[in-house]
């Protein structure tokens, strides 16, 4: 299984280090966020390395969405959250620190002041159309 040593997410899926774990599979582990914006904030990762969303194989992605549902009803049930964001991080700009793939799952309530800043914009006449077509062309390629 390929993992890294430097990485605190494959020291964690080897028992290097502790973490509260509250899934685990073949493929995929779970286990609360060390510094959780809300209570009960998971991660949730593929057990193998990847740094990158983009290269995860089929297979480990179809493990992480079939882990998705589940976890996201035992978080509804043990936090009593309303709702949750399930967050990417992918590459530093973005905001990654930990460099193997991971899915943040964060309780959310109406009232509990986390917000989030989505300074929605808007396109010029033609532009979508314009990105349509590069996403079609790029997806058809991928
Ligand atoms: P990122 O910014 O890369 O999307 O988020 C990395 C997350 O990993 C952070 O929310 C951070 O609190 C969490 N984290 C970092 N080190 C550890 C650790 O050793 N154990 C656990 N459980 N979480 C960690
Ligand atoms: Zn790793």
């Amino acid at each position: 299984m390929a993992r890294d040593p430097n990485c605190i997410f494959c020291r964690i899926v080897a028992v290097e280090i502790p973490a509260a774990v509250v899934y685990e599979d073949e493929a995929v582990i779970a286990f609360l966020d060390i510094g959780p914006l809300a209570e009960g904030h998971l991660l949730m990762t593929p057990k193998v390395h990847y740094a990158d969303v983009t290269q995860i194989p089929p297979s480990v992605a179809a493990n992480l969405g079939a882990a998705l549902p589940p976890l996201g009803r035992a978080l509804l049930k043990v936090t009593g959250a309303e709702g949750f964001n399930v967050l990417c991080n992918q590459g530093r700009s973005a905001g990654q620190v930990v460099q193997h793939v991971h899915f943040h799952l964060i309780p959310r309530k109406s009232d509990d002041g986390l917000g989030f800043r989505w300074n929605a914009g808007s396109y010029e006449a033609g532009r979508a159309e314009e990105l349509v077509a590069a996403y079609q062309k790029a997806i058809a390629n991928a």
